[in-house]
């Protein structure tokens, strides 16, 4: 397995401490690999430096001209990809390239169109004998942090957006889950040129920590967990560097006694427990109106039991497992601590099955209430709790108090009641009878401390570029 580098276009080992990469499956060791030393952080950020002189002068024609090149070519690998991401995050190999490789491929082609579609104001005269033109350009050097649970769509969402206004970039994938990223560094040391694109590997405190600091970094872009957020924004500080962080989510799905039961149950189903519920969207805060409660919970109850999992054949997998043995552990707890609670009851899972992969059970949560743990917290895993609700007004305000604000949902028939509650939520994105639809034409993003700054759609355009204003005197 090529595990080198990207720096400055030649790919190189890393000359760091090794990190061990496990398959979540089998917790076996895939490989170890060496992390970036700080000398190599420093030649990544000089070689982006470098680059930008001619990257940021390329028309956007001819930015869109590459990254369309890179989509095609991560398209032919496609099985590679799906296999790599498959292997060391555990996620069922057909979902990987069902679902992901085909958003990651659109991603990049997006950008490439959308990167000639830049709109702006009007030039005019605001002063006699003065023109003013405002210009949207690039930033400068971006330091890009991903997470590990769509290691190569985060990837896609981070680098697609800032090359194509015109940035360089240095990209550190998850420490977990470096392998996608890696296999991307080789394709694009053949397509862009040399340092344009800068692929690191390493762990938070160390190589994040270096790049976040680092002077000649302009930007930091990060999609984790809020309390990375909060280190990085007072690194960040120091320099006074724009940031754009993409923090957690704990998503309020609110059902009203009107919704269509069956596609409520077929959606949780799907959207709470999809990539194990490690999805910073993933459909875990139900609402239950009070007269589709009881109904509800049954009918969940039966379908999350069915959901496929830890199958010898990875074909019947519909969710992998944990990414780690910490993470399976952490969402251990949080159920162990709800369980305890008397009010609450495990309607189905909570429980570690046998073997020795991070495996955790698709689990439901029943008799929540808005103070507990389980509501209030992300727990991101395979776990749902269900809230019961009598009040509309209630139950916008309690979807409303959270830490979060990412994404939401609204089930009803009733077009107003939709329109209503839609227009009162304080999230990101709210879904209507539908949960967790990604688009690359639409923004992607959170408020409070779910963050700022948009993936996805002509705002992460303008999110990676700076709006800047030239007047010209000629009276
Ligand atoms: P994490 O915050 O532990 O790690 C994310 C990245 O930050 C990793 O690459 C890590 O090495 C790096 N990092 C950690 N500490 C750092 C530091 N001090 N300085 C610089 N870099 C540092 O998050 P995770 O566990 O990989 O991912 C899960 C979290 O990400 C969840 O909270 C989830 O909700 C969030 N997430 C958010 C979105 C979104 O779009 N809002 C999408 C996916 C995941």
């Amino acid at each position: 397995m090529d595990t080198r580098l990207l720096i400055g276009g030649d790919l190189v080992a890393g000359n760091g401490p090794e990190e061990s990469i496990l398959n979540p499956r089998t917790a076996g060791k895939i490989i170890d690999l060496p992390e970036a030393s700080d000398d190599q952080v420093n030649q990544a950020v000089a070689a982006a430096r470098k680059a930008f002189q001619g990257w940021s002068r390329t028309t956007p024609g001819e930015r869109s001209l590459l990254l369309l090149r890179l989509a095609d070519r991560i398209e032919q690998h496609g099985e590679t990809f799906a296999r790599l991401e498959a292997l060391n995050c555990g996620k069922p190999f057909h979902i990987v390239l069902a679902e992901e490789i085909p958003a990651v491929v659109d991603c990049l082609r997006y950008f490439a169109g959308a990167a000639r579609c830049m709109q702006g104001s009007a030039a005019g005269e605001y002063m006699t004998g003065h023109t003013s033109m405002i210009r949207r350009d690039p930033v400068g050097v971006v330091g890009s942090i991903a997470p590990w649970n769509y290691p190569l769509m985060m990837a896609a969402w981070k680098i697609s957006p800032a090359l194509a206004a015109g940035n360089t970039v240095v990209i550190k994938p998850s420490e977990q889950t470096p392998l996608t990223s890696l296999l991307l560094a080789r394709i694009a040391a053949e397509v862009l040129p040399a340092g344009v694109l800068n692929v690191i590997t390493g762990r938070g405190e160390s190589v994040g920590t270096s790049l976040v600091c680092h002077p000649d970094v302009d930007m930091i872009s990060l999609t984790g967990d809020i309390a990375t957020g909060k280190k990085i924004l007072t690194n960040a500080a120091k320099g006074v560097k724009r940031t754009h962080l993409e923090l957690g989510g704990k998503a309020p799905v609110l059902v009203f006694d009107d919704a269509d039961l069956d596609e409520v149950v077929e959606g949780i189903r799907t959207f709470g427990y999809f990539n194990a519920g490690q999805d910073c969207t993933a459909a875990c805060r139900i609402y239950a109106g009070a007269g589709i409660h009881d109904q509800l919970v049954e009918k969940l109850t039966d379908a999350v039991s069915t959901i496929r999992y830890n199958q010898g054949n990875d074909d019947d997998n519909e969710i992998p497992p944990l990414i780690s043995e910490r993470q399976r552990d952490r969402v251990a707890s949080f159920v162990e601590r709800a369980a305890e609670q008397s009010h609450m009851e495990v309607a189905v899972g909570g429980r570690m099955p046998d073997g020795n992969g991070f495996y955790y059970e698709p689990t439901l949560i029943t008799g929540a209430r808005q103070d507990d743990e389980i509501v209030r917290r992300e727990v991101f895993g395979p776990v749902v709790s269900v809230t019961r609700f009598t009040d509309d007004d209630d139950v916008v305000t309690w979807a409303n108090q959270s830490e979060y604000g990412l994404s939401s949902s609204v089930w009803t028939r009733d077009i107003s009641r939709a329109m209503d509650v839609s227009s009162r939520l304080q999230y990101g994105c709210t879904w209507v009878n539908c949960h967790f639809m990604l688009v690359n034409e639409m923004p992607h993003g959170g408020m409070k401390q779910s963050g700022y700054g948009k993936d996805m759609s002509s705002y992460s355009l303008e999110d990676y570029t700076t709006v800047r204003h030239v007047m010209i005197r000629h009276g």
